[in-house]
């Protein structure tokens, strides 16, 4: 048979070997090959290759073409596929006959742009992981603008993709773009990885255990397990950069984080440690960014400094009971050295800084961590847990670096105290929404509904943020574009959403009853629920068969697909089964709590109760396997829910709360008895009004002259979480009413957007109004959107370092502008530009109550200060205006000058840090000649000189109002410092 025929035969399989997996990696490396082969011209290229078209229709295109050229093309177009097909993918097809010279051509070329064509395959290796700096070479040339860089760097695209896009740009640009491109990667080559620049290449048997383990690692992280029961979808097509933060502040961090920064040095607080913490909530992004990780190693494409990457799974080490050495663990657990293990080993201790681990879940560790139990010999064996804290601590394989993942609330001041650096992952920005709900989708139409759906319902996008959430929205589209009005408003009903949509998927119509879709499963749920409570209660995650069976979980109960098979568990186990995602376990165990006839009467008390769970056994008896008996009889005397659990069992009484809101109640109608269902509902109310109350019983009395404040305590945000799922004022009302505060600090709360949504129904019930300081969280755009129902309560707000842009503000203003209480706002170390003064202007003219303005540390120029000029103008009443850390300059700081010169109301100004020269403080000199409110200015950190001084010194000779005018760091010599301090005592150099 001809190869022509050979193409033309196995078309089908062709097309799904390239095509099934979802990922359109295969086909674009074929097309590379082809490219480079000169079998496919650029226009073949372009004409296969349409963006945004179905994969599958791609492969067609591409077989039609093949299969036209003729049958050299056809023998190279097999060889292409033998070459780029993984095994698996390629074992069904017949290669006879095909080309096997793939050499890369290396004759030589006329052009640069040649070059590129016919080294393309192994340009597109060489630059996926170096994506940045290339592209930092093409805008230093010129060739590149920041708009351009943007565009190859788009989220959506796989670094291979990007590579791909970079080589087709440069393409477009011609010769000049194409010469850099080949120089960097030369210059990249010729200075070489860490690893070449050691001239030294490991012993053979660790290279051949470093390709088990890689390609092991690599096949554990190519598929996303929520998409397991469902669809198949490669990480490379779905994965979605989330933000990430470094949790202390640190001077040299401009933009945002990379998952190269992880490992990397920024944000290093403590050089000698070895471990990397990842926290970040529930669904958050944790595992799936850990994943993102080891594929990426796996592939060569990222933290290639490690020649070992050993990854463990917190939940699965649960799992062990027996007393493991290091070594152990790390061949049994992760990947087993066919031979010569002791040569290994040997290995990973001689160099500890080429061995990375990763523990996914530490706060799914049934032991809280502590550093009270010292192990030190790599062959001594103990409990793994131990050694997991010695090798977190660094007194095992110190050296070795450790990226761990954890939810925040679970990392005490212990575990602090080893860490090299904290990075928070708060989840997607809007645009990685965005970005998710596109990759989702295959279909654009559908994608760009779901988007204007959530554009509608904002406190939805808020939810969103969380990948979890915006995974189950992009999920159940279909139900989400359909229910128009009753679209899902809080966390619950996202959660209801997919409980139906997986239902109804798996029912086939025939089936139906006449009864509701939960009436008909409830069997399902119980079973469920019963495995996820008493799951949560014994701190389990993962279930044997005879776990289901002792909750009566069925083979149909499984096939729902909130239950997914573990991954590897150890064969010695029947099949084992986790739930989706953590948060999924907690919903159904919420289910449970408010439907089952057997959960006893005093199970919701002490769900709103955590620090009481021990002591009146909410634990559970079940599930012997899940915990060695020793840690049961530790436990059980410990009288407390441990760190690791307080978590779950919070969101479990959250969801608790939504499900028995007055919304949902008609669901379970059929279910579960009324009398039973609004005994429950008393019960949840009571929790909540009594959490508050005690909330506010620990707040101190002011001291005499000061405002009473209060600093939310932790669990404060998770109760009036608890009050927004419930959705009645009247609770929100009724827990409000007894909050006597006139501030109210939430700083370093974890705040994001939907906690501001929770924040805004409760708040807006308050009596009184309050000052509301909501510094360093992660509000962003969306969370202020969330607290405008609020804002009439709200006197001042404080949203220091909150991801604020200026359409943020625009809303923000249009809103505080009705608001007659509302007269001060800090936003110092936000996004805000020029673009937002014209808001702040407007504000200004129109309230004539306004007191404080705090901009600090924005990007405000001489064209924003003249903006604001212009409303200050106007005003009468601004008494504080801060305007630290922006680039006013000269030009900006005379508008505020001549605009605050009659001004009767100003106490504060702070110029610090903006260039202002001497002419800047020759202005301001002509507000102190007039004003008989100022009294402190500041002007620290610019470049005035002995000229702009004397200004001020002789305008001071008519104003005895001003306390002091500081100005450090200016163009000043000491002699100079020294005659005008003597002449001018209110001057502070
Ligand atoms: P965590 O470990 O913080 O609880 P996961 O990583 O398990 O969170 O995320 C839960 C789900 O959210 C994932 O199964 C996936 O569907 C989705 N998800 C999380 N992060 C991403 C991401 N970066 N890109 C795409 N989807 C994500």
């Amino acid at each position: 048979m001809s190869v022509q025929e050979l193409v033309l035969r196995q078309r089908t399989e062709i097309l799904n070997a390239l095509c099934s997996s979802g990922s359109a990696e295969h086909l674009e490396q074929v097309l590379d090959i082809l490219l480079a082969q000169g079998e496919l011209i650029w226009e073949d290229y372009q004409n296969i290759q349409v963006p945004g078209r179905a994969l599958y229709t791609n492969g067609r295109q591409l077989l039609d073409l093949v299969y036209t050229k003729g049958l050299e093309t056809c023998a190279l177009f097999l060889a292409a596929l033998k070459q780029v097909l993984p095994k698996v993918h390629g074992d069904g097809l017949t290669f006879s006959g095909c080309c096997s010279n793939l050499e890369e051509k290396e004759e030589y070329h006329s052009t640069s742009t040649q070059t590129l064509l016919t080294q393309r395959p192994s340009l597109v290796s060489k630059l996926q992981c170096c994506i940045d700096d290339a592209l930092k070479a093409l805008v230093i040339s010129g060739d590149f603008t920041s708009a351009e860089c943007d565009e190859v760097r788009l989220p959506m695209h796989t670094p291979s993709q990007q590579a791909r896009r970079l080589l087709d740009h440069v393409r477009s640009k011609g010769e000049s773009a194409a010469k850099v491109v080949l120089q960097y990667i030369q210059q990249k080559q010729e200075s070489g990885s860490p690893l070449n620049q050691e001239k030294w290449t490991p012993p053979k048997e660790v290279f051949k255990y470093q390709k088990k383990l890689s390609s092991s690692v690599s096949a554990q992280s190519c598929f996303l397990s929520t998409y397991g029961g469902t669809s198949h979808m490669s990480l490379d097509d779905i994965y979605t950069k989330g933000e990430l933060e470094l949790a202390h502040n640190c001077v040299d961090v401009h933009g945002p984080l990379g998952l190269e920064d992880i490992l990397g040095t920024v944000g290093t607080v403590n050089e000698e440690a070895d471990t990397v913490l990842v926290s970040g909530d529930a669904g958050g992004g944790k595992s799936t960014l850990l994943q993102r990780l080891h594929l990426l190693w796996a592939r060569g494409s990222a933290l290639q400094d490690f020649l070992l990457l050993f990854p463990f799974s917190c939940r699965r080490l649960n799992s062990e009971t027996r007393e493991l050495s290091i070594q152990e663990l790390l061949f049994q657990h992760c990947c087993w050295p066919d031979r010569e293990q002791e040569e290994i080993f040997q290995f990973i201790l001689d160099h500890p800084h080429l061995i990375l681990f990763t523990f996914d879940g530490l706060d799914e560790l049934k032991q809280s961590f502590s550093d009270e139990h010292r192990l030190c010999c790599p062959t001594q064996r103990a409990p793994v847990h131990i050694v997991l804290f010695n090798l977190i601590q660094g007194s095992l394989l110190k050296g070795v670096r450790k990226v761990v993942t954890s939810r925040p609330e679970a990392v005490g001041p212990v575990l602090k105290k080893h860490l090299r650096k904290e990075v928070l992952l708060k989840g997607f920005s809007p645009s990685g929404i965005d970005c998710f709900v596109r990759k989702h989708h295959s279909d654009p139409t559908v994608a760009a509904k779901v988007l204007e759906s959530l554009q509608t319902n904002t406190a939805l996008l808020g939810l969103c943020h969380s990948p979890v959430l915006c995974w189950i929205v992009s999920q159940c589209h279909k139900e989400l574009l359909g229910c128009g009005e009753g679209s899902p408003q809080t966390i619950t009903d996202v959660y209801l959403m997919i409980l139906q949509h997986f239902f109804q998927h798996q029912t086939s119509p025939k089936s139906t009853t006449g009864l509701d879709w939960l009436q008909e499963h409830l069997k399902t749920v119980l079973h469920l629920g019963k495995l996820a409570f008493e799951g949560i209660g014994a701190t389990c995650y993962i279930f044997s068969g005879p776990d289901l069976e002792t909750c009566g979980v069925t083979e149909k109960d499984i096939c729902m697909g909130f239950l997914i098979q573990s991954k590897n568990m150890s064969s010695t186990h029947s099949k084992c089964y986790e739930f989706l995602h953590v948060t999924m376990q907690c919903f159904f165990a919420a289910l449970y709590i408010v439907l089952s006839n057997n959960t006893d009467r005093s199970t919701i008390p002490r769900l709103f109760e955590p620090q009481n769970m021990r002591e009146t056994g909410l634990s559970s008896t079940c599930f012997m396997a899940c915990m060695p008996s020793t840690d049961k009889q530790e436990r059980a005397l410990e009288g407390e829910a441990t760190a690791a659990e307080t978590p779950n069992l919070q969101i479990t009484a959250t969801f608790v709360s939504g499900l028995l809101s007055q919304r949902h109640r008609s669901l379970w109608i059929h279910c579960c008895p009324t009398a039973v269902m609004e005994k429950r509902v008393r019960q949840v109310s009571r929790c909540l009004s009594k959490g508050m109350q005690k909330h506010f019983k620990s707040i101190p009395q002011p001291v005499e002259g000061e405002k009473k404040s209060m600093h939310a305590m932790p669990g404060f945000v998770w109760l009036i979480k608890c009050i927004y799922e419930m959705q009645e004022s009247r609770i929100a009302k009724c827990a409000m009413s007894k909050l006597e505060v006139d501030h109210l600090k939430l700083t370093y709360c974890n705040i994001g957007p939907v906690e501001c949504t929770a924040l805004a129904y409760v708040l807006q019930h308050l009596r009184n109004p309050v000052g509301l300081q909501l510094d360093n969280n992660s509000v962003g755009d969306v969370g202020v959107e969330q607290l405008l129902p609020c804002m009439h309560i709200c006197n001042s707000l404080y949203l220091r370092n909150n991801n604020i842009t200026d359409e943020g503000i625009r809303k923000l203003l249009a809103k505080g502008i009705q608001c007659d209480n509302f007269r001060k706002i800090a936003l110092f170390n936000n996004k805000l530009t020029d673009a937002c003064t014209q808001h702040f202007s407007h504000l200004l003219k129109t309230k004539q109550n306004f007191l404080s303005l705090r901009l600090g540390n924005n990007n405000i120029t001489e064209e924003g200060a003249k903006q604001l000029a212009e409303g200050l103008k106007f005003n009468h009443s601004l008494q504080y205006l801060g305007l630290w850390g922006n680039k006013i300059g000269d030009a900006g700081t005379e508008a505020l000058a001549s605009a605050l010169e009659s001004s009767k109301s100003l106490v504060w100004l702070s110029l610090v840090g903006n260039g202002v020269g001497s002419a800047g403080a020759c202005a301001l000199a002509n507000i102190i000649k007039n004003s008989t409110s100022l009294e402190e200015l500041w002007l620290t950190d610019n470049c005035i000189t002995r000229t702009g001084v004397e200004c001020l010194i002789q305008a001071l000779e008519h104003n005895t109002r001003v306390i002091s005018i500081w100005l450090r760091n200016n163009d000043l010599s000491l002699e100079e410092i020294e005659e005008m301090t003597q002449r001018e005592s209110r001057l502070t150099f």
